[in-house]
Formats: C-alpha cells, structure tokens, sequence
C-alpha cells in the first residue's frame, strides 16, 4: 500500500541493466505501469559484457579471510587479475575498511547463509523467467561448467578447495582423462586436472538475453525513457524522479536498480551504500575455434574464464577496484590478449574489447528490499559478480514487495540500512 493505503499502480524502475531489466518485466507483467529509466547505451551495462555464467556455486561472499590473505599474490602488479586505483584511493579506502570487517569469520558465515539463499533458487528461476519472457529456447541453459588447472600441484590444491566450499546444491567430480584431453585438442596443451560442476549454467548471449527482456517489457506495455536519474523525491503520496534534461516522472512507487550508480541515485534520500565499481575487461572474437562440447570454463591459475556465445567466444578477468566511470585502462585488455595467447584460445577475428563496472558493496552481499525511510521506494543493486546469476530471483522478490505482500523472510540479510 502507498502512504495514502491506495494499493500502488505505477513504478518507476531506475537502471535498465540484468536486474533493471528483469524486475522491469516482472512488475509490468503483474499488472503495474512501469517506465524504465535508463541512459540507453547497453555497453554501459555490465548486463552486457559479462561472462554468462549461472554462478550457483559461488555461495561464498568473496569478503573472507582467505581472500584478504591472498590479496598481496594477486595484485595485477604481480601478474594477478586485482588492481586498486591509486587515482581513487579517497573511493575504495573507506570500502576496503568494511571490506575487511566483513572478512571476519562470523560475518563471513552469515554471508554464506544469505547468498546460498539468493543462489540455490537461481537456476529454476532463469528458465521461468525466460518463458515468460518468450525469449528464444536455449536462452538459459543448466548445463554446468569446468574449472581446470595446468599445474598439477595447483590442480590439487584447487579441488581440494572446492571440495570443502560452500556451493550450495551444485555438485563436483573430477574430470576424466578424456574431458582433459579434449581441452588439449583446442588448446596449446592439455590441463592437469580438472572439475565439472553440475547445477550451474551458462545463458546464450549476455547482451541478447538482456535485449530479449527488455524487448519482452515493452513487449507487455513497459515504456521505457531514455534519462539519466539525477535524484527521487518520495512522499506519502508517491515518487518523483528527476532526470538530467527531461520532465520529471511520476509514479507510486520507484526502483533503483542502476548496478553501479545506483548510490548516487539514492544518496538525496538519506540511504548511504558504500558502493564500488569492481571493473572487469573482456575480449570477444566472433570468428572463433572453440567447439560447442567444451563448457564454459574457469582457468583457475589465470583468474580468467572462457565462454562460447551466439556472438563469439569471450574471454574475461581482472578486478579493477575504483571509480566505475574512468576511462578503461588499456593494459588490463592487453594482459587478457597474452593470457589468450598462452592458452592458445582459438580466437581468430579482431576482438572486441570491453570494459564495465560490476556493482560491489564491502560484504559481497546484494542491496534488495524496500527503503525504510522512504517505503515507496525499492531498491535491488550491489549485485557484484553475481548480478546475472541472481537477477531473476531478485526480480520476483522485487514483485512481491512491490504488490506490498509479507517480505520473503531472506531479504533481512539484504537491507541497505546495515551499512547504517
Ligand atoms: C567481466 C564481468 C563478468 C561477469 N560475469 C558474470 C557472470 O558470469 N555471472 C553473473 O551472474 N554475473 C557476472 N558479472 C556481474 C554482472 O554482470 C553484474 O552483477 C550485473 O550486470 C549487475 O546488474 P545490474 O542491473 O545491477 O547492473 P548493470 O547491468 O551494470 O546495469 C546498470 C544499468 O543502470 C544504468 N544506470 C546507471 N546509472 C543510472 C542513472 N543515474 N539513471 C538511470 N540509469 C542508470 C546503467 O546505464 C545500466 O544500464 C560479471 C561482470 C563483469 C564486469
């Protein structure tokens, strides 16, 4: 109900990314009149350029202990895939300061609690959500993935560590001497071990996908404007969304699912995110060797992953800490080339370089719920890694708090209001 105890008709959705786009539809397709405010260029998405993958396993929040203890290893300095901003170090000091709080071991459990929560549903609501959306079969697929090692001590090592991870329902098995040896037909050499994941999967193309929803929103009557949200201003009565050279909109209720800029969005109305832009970079080539037996795969050693797409293959890494809006730092494209090279990925065509924010908040745990000093407004971001995995899940969560049903009891570990 709004402030006036009228059952909410309209909502403003803020952000036309994965999350934006998913939850968009959702609302539109149960009944609201929802306009999706968003920019326009889908390369500013990280919806766009992500890696495909149905990360069900990752059920472990990447603030941990072992992740601090690691960070001197991985440093993109020393060849690793991590690199922090000097230029933005006023940014991503203070986030560091709750990243480490949220590295300690009772936070670190709680955060496996609630992402296993977010994560274990993701893979059946995918499938839905892509019906209901009619995209194209085949959008989504629950096909698993592989994680494999080139050193066999690191092999090990490695899946060893998977064995004792937190992942939920996705199951593991070592992969047979025939799976290793098909690697080594597309790649320069054969791994030394590797995993298969069952549970996980992988979508067709990251940016069709988010088309395909977008297009399946306007498809059910959702308008949508392109604009820059500069602020909201919510009262009993509703939202007003203000945007940079455009009339404002209207609407009872508002969404603010603008992945990386959704802070800024939401800072007029007291809420205080601790948001970063955690950049990744990829290379795509269209024209490429990789055969369709192969799954999406994790080169553990390199902190990079491949995958096959409708419009290439891509290869993607490296996590850039600090403003979402610099300009792209060309070494980090230049670094995934060599890494392409030395596997002996089969790309062959000009590749496409691509550059984008993931939405991270210091305890690797997403933002979902709906505002407490402003009820009318909701707000689903901080997705981090995850954004693609869990943009389905999150949409209907979106929709029952939107329709003011009782709160899904695992939205209390997602509140903004824990970052005070
Ligand atoms: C290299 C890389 C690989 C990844 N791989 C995976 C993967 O395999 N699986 C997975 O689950 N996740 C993956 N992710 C993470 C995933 O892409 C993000 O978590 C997800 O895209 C976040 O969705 P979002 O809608 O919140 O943000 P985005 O998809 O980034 O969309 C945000 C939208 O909001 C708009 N916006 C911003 N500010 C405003 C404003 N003021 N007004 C209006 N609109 C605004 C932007 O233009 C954009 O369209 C990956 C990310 C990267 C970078």
């Amino acid at each position: 109900m709004s402030g006036t105890g009228r059952r909410p008709e309209t909502c403003a959705v803020v952000g036309g990314g994965i999350v934006g786009a998913a939850c968009a539809f959702r609302l539109q397709r149960a009944g609201f009149g929802v306009t999706l405010l968003d920019p326009g260029d889908p390369r500013r998405a990280a919806a766009y350029g992500n890696i495909g993958h149905i990360a069900a396993e990752q059920c472990a929040p990447l603030a941990s202990l072992s992740s601090l203890a690691s960070f001197p290893s991985r440093l993109f300095a020393f060849g690793g895939p991590l690199d922090f901003r000097l230029r933005d170090v006023g940014l991503w000091l203070p986030w560091a300061a709750r990243f480490a709080a949220a590295s300690l071991p009772r936070r670190h459990a709680a955060g496996v609690q609630a992402l296993t929560g977010l994560l274990g549903p993701a893979l059946d609501a995918w499938p839905e959500l892509a019906d209901q959306a009619e995209l194209p079969p085949g959008s989504v697929r629950a096909e698993g993935h592989g994680a494999v090692w080139f050193d066999p001590a690191r092999a090990a090592k490695g899946m060893a560590a998977w064995e004792t991870a937190p992942r939920g329902s996705v199951s593991i098995r070592p992969m047979s001497g025939d799976e290793l040896d098909a690697y080594g037909e597309t790649l320069s050499r054969a791994p030394a071990g590797g995993l298969r994941f069952e549970g996980t999967g992988q979508v067709s193309d990251p940016g069709g996908l988010h088309q395909g929803l977008l297009k399946a929103f306007e498809t059910a009557g959702g308008r949508v404007v392109q604009a820059s949200v500069r602020d909201l201003a919510a009262s009993p009565d509703g939202v007003r969304v203000d945007m940079e050279g455009r009339e404002p909109v209207a609407a009872d209720l508002a969404l603010v699912a603008a992945g990386a800029g959704s802070a800024r969005v939401l800072r007029g109305l007291g809420a205080s995110a601790p948001l970063i832009g955690e950049r990744g970079y990829s290379i795509q080539s269209l024209r490429h060797g990789w055969p369709g037996t192969l799954p999406l795969t994790v080169f553990e050693e390199m902190s990079v992953v491949a995958a096959a797409f409708d419009s290439g293959l891509r290869l993607s890494g490296m996590v850039e800490i600090g403003s979402p809006y610099a300009p792209p730092d060309a070494r980090k494209w230049e670094r995934l080339e060599s890494q392409a090279k030395a596997l002996g990925l089969p790309m062959d065509g000009p590749l496409d370089r691509w550059c984008g924010p993931r939405p991270t908040l210091p305890d690797y745990l997403p933002a979902i719920g709906r505002l407490e000093a402003a009820p009318n407004v909701l707000y689903a971001f901080g997705h981090q890694h995850l954004g693609l995995t869990s943009a389905a899940v999150t949409a209907g969560w979106i929709e029952t708090l939107a329709r003011g049903e009782a709160q899904p009891e695992e939205l209390a570990a997602f509140r903004v209001e824990r970052f005070g």
